[in-house]
């Protein structure tokens, strides 16, 4: 749509929540055709000269044609944005309650050298000598080359022939043969000299051994159905939403190719995301085995040159499925046809740090406006989008309630921590989860030990009784601040005096919670001297590929223990693994946070799903100090259904989410008091503005209270009316006064309240 018109808007490249609109630039007559929407173009703005996008043309501008600026120069013309992003920034910009600044940052490509030389990057590209064969020379020749003497040149030919072109020193290496044979046949013209651009090589390039492809799979009855849904709806240019909801290892993965089957058909383009893969190497595996090169990884670990040669490729069209962790929703696809958001649940979905976005969330507004279907997957879907999927217009619910190849059930079992002297026995292995280990590794099995790090020792529980002291205003459990001897409850404030009695049993056995995964590894090599026990958790794994090599080690044949945290509850196919252990889901039972019975449903039950995948019976143990909660009980009985509606019940009970949206206002910085002060205030300001409706609680201080030497209090905004809610929150944040020191973090949806 390249266009004649006189003015063009403007967005600037600013950080700045005040500068929530695009402003008006004057196209110049020698300019005017060669922008288009998404163009990027350097305007005047105070007395410097920004980046700005053009956000669309127009005819006539409210302003005094004296006070318009000419746009200076044009740095990109081909479009970063198209109409659609640029909604979906302003609506990010809106809900988010962010300035429009951030969040278009969030679409631009990585690893720009400097703001005003847009698409000259730091990232030098690599290329490198390609070699293939020349066919219909060598068809011509081949009577007249003597093999027998050029033994060394019919290598080549021979490697080339087998597996198509390669790079020049993959070639040497690899075919055996040298040099100069090759330059004889260069020489001859057989083979073809190209330079190519060389595609980075990244971790991920994981293959998985005896991966079964689609065509080698009979799909189930459930698996059709979900397929045929779905596609009946590619390529209709409407929007719709389907929830899968299906058990761990019920083959969804399948369901989601068949789509992007479906996709390519109709020359469109599919988005795969994923809350970590670097966790679920198996995904991109498969989809590399149906898809080959049409596919590519696109996600934050990967260095900045791999993001940005990717970036290119998507911008100019050249991949058809991007797989990809969050920032994938940014890039700019045409042509976008489908919208796949696997684990749909992981709060890895949600940006923690600067626009605290959530992916899954900014996907299904963005299928909206692209008019396109978003498919959400996930064995135990969060309450959000479990809720919305009986509740809104098209917006199904398909469920797939069993395993794909294992026709065993899983068996799980409890360890009631509560009967374990500790005095005679260890409760962080448990004499009944050793027993299992050492039948299932005498068995060669593998086994995976589950520890919770997010249970850290700042609430108490009775060892009794298992009981966890809550607020009674909240229903959150209350913090243990050991200075004072008290428990504060971390959202409304309210305190009591801690005195080692339980409320509920009256036992003196109240203690705080809380062990590492150290500990637990290090008792495990006491008692396993002989088996290979591997650790995976954020401090091991920081490397890009030490996570990978853990895995693939866990994975080699043979008996093995694979102890871990979250990460290791996502994603994983190993046939070998037939035990489970998990060491502690109370410590997030815990926390004082609505979203952790969820949390919890979820770990537990992905992390259980990692046992008996293939043909071997799994089996799961679980170790609590809370048998007959609700929670654990569903689990057990491996009954989503009840846990959801129970959880529902509930929330609504509570007014928490769905039923509300939650706005986290945190208050940050260095100085104690001012923190305080300015949390008093803006509490007090934030509270006068909010209509009937909306509640705020608070102030107090944050769950983490010092991070980083930084002090932090919190109030948290409950509205039934996120849109009216959020832009009032906004004025009232742009007039604050503020302490200069002090930052104001504004959480829309957060998915922990820490
Ligand atoms: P999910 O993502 O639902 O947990 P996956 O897609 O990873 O499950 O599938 C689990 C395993 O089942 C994979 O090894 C996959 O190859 C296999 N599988 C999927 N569908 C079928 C089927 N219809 N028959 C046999 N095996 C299947
Ligand atoms: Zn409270």
């Amino acid at each position: 749509m390249k266009t004649a018109k006189k003015y063009t808007e403007v967005y600037i490249d600013i950080r700045a929540l005040k500068i929530d609109h695009a402003f008006d630039y004057r196209l110049p007559p020698e300019l005017a055709g060669k922008v288009d929407i998404g163009s990027i173009v350097l305007v005047p703005f105070k007395n410097r000269q920004e980046i700005g996008y053009i956000a669309g043309f127009k005819d006539e501008s409210s302003f005094n044609e004296k006070q318009i600026k000419d746009i200076s120069r044009i740095l990109n013309s081909k479009p970063v944005f198209d109409m659609a992003r640029f909604d979906l920034i302003k609506w990010m910009s809106s809900y988010y309650i962010q300035p429009p600044g951030s969040v278009l940052k969030l679409f631009l490509p990585p690893g720009r050298k400097s703001k005003s030389e847009f698409m000259s990057p730091k990232v030098k590209l690599k290329f490198k000598d390609h070699i293939r064969l020349d066919e219909t020379a060598l068809g011509k020749a081949s009577s007249k080359i003597n093999f027998k003497r050029a033994h060394s040149q019919k290598k080549i030919i021979d490697y080339l022939k087998k597996y198509g072109g390669v790079s020049r020193a993959k070639l040497l290496k690899e075919s055996g043969s040298n040099a100069s044979s090759l330059k004889s046949l260069i020489d001859k013209s057989l083979v073809i000299i190209e330079s190519k651009r060389q595609k980075r090589n990244f971790y991920y390039d994981f293959r998985i051994e005896g991966q079964q492809k689609s065509d080698e799979i009979t799909l189930n009855k459930y698996q059709v159905h979900c397929i045929d849904a779905i596609n009946s709806r590619i390529g209709k240019g409407e929007f719709c939403k389907f929830l899968i909801e299906g058990v761990t290892g019920s083959g969804k993965t399948e369901i989601y190719i068949a789509a992007c089957k479906k996709i390519i058909q109709q020359n469109k383009k599919a988005l795969v995301l994923t809350p970590e893969i670097s966790l679920t190497p198996q995904l991109f595996s498969r989809f590399e085995s149906e898809f080959g090169s049409r596919v590519a990884v696109y996600h934050s670990n990967m260095s900045e040159a791999e993001r940005y040669e990717r970036w290119l490729d998507i911008w100019n069209g050249k991949v058809e499925i991007i797989i990809g962790t969050r920032s994938a929703l940014f890039t700019p696809v045409s042509g976008l046809g489908l919208i796949i958001i696997d684990e749909e649940h992981d709060p890895s979905y949600k940006e923690g740090t600067r626009v605290r976005y959530n992916s899954r969330d900014v996907a299904m507004k963005l299928a909206g406006i692209l008019n396109i279907p978003v498919v959400f997957g996930s064995a135990t879907p969060s309450v959000e989008i479990r809720y919305r999927a009986g509740l809104e217009d098209d917006f199904s619910l398909l469920k797939i309630p069993m395993k794909a190849q294992s026709k065993h059930k899983l068996s799980r079992e409890i360890v009631d921590l509560r009967k374990i002297d500790r005095a005679k026995e260890d409760t962080v292995i448990t004499r009944r989860l050793f027993t299992a280990m050492r039948e299932e590794l005498e068995k060669e099995n593998k086994v995976i030990i589950f520890i919770n790090r997010r249970g850290f020792s700042n609430f108490v529980i009775c060892s009794k009784c298992g009981d966890i002291p809550k607020c009674p205003a909240c229903e959150l459990s209350f913090n243990y601040h050991r200075d004072r001897g008290r428990l504060i409850c971390h959202h409304c404030s309210r305190e009591t005096r801690f005195t080692g009695i339980c409320p509920a049993c009256g036992e003196k056995n109240m203690f705080l919670y809380g062990t590492g995964i150290q500990k637990v590894e290090s008792k495990l090599k006491t008692r396993f001297p002989d088996i290979p026990i591997y650790r995976m958790d954020s401090d091991m794994t920081s490397t890009k590929k030490s996570h990978q090599d853990i895995l693939l080690k866990f994975a080699a044949p043979g008996k093995s223990i694979l102890i871990g945290t979250q990460m290791v509850a996502k994603g994983l196919d190993i046939g070998d693994v037939t035990l489970v252990g998990v060491i502690n889901c109370d410590g997030m039972l815990g926390l004082p946070d609505y979203h952790m019975n969820e949390r919890v449903y979820q770990l537990i039950t992905q992390v259980s799903g990692r046992a008996g995948r293939k043909h071997k019976k799994g089996r799961v143990i679980v170790q609590t100090y809370r048998p007959d909660s609700n929670v654990i009980k569903h689990i057990m009985d491996e009954n989503y259904g009840l846990f959801y509606k129970q959880e529902l019940g509930d929330r609504k009970e509570l007014g928490y989410p769905p039923f509300s949206n939650i706005i986290n206002m945190i208050i940050s910085g260095t100085i104690e008091d001012r923190v305080k002060n300015d949390a008093k205030k803006l509490f007090s300001e934030t509270g006068k503005a909010i209509k009937a409706g909306s509640t705020i609680l608070g102030p107090a201080p944050a769950p983490f209270y010092k991070i980083n030497k930084f002090y932090r209090w919190h109030m948290i905004v409950k509205t039934g009316k996120i849109d009216e809610t959020g832009n009032i929150i906004s004025d009232v944040i742009k007039q604050f006064k503020k302490y200069k020191e002090n930052r104001i973090i504004i959480d829309v949806d957060p998915v922990w309240i820490l």
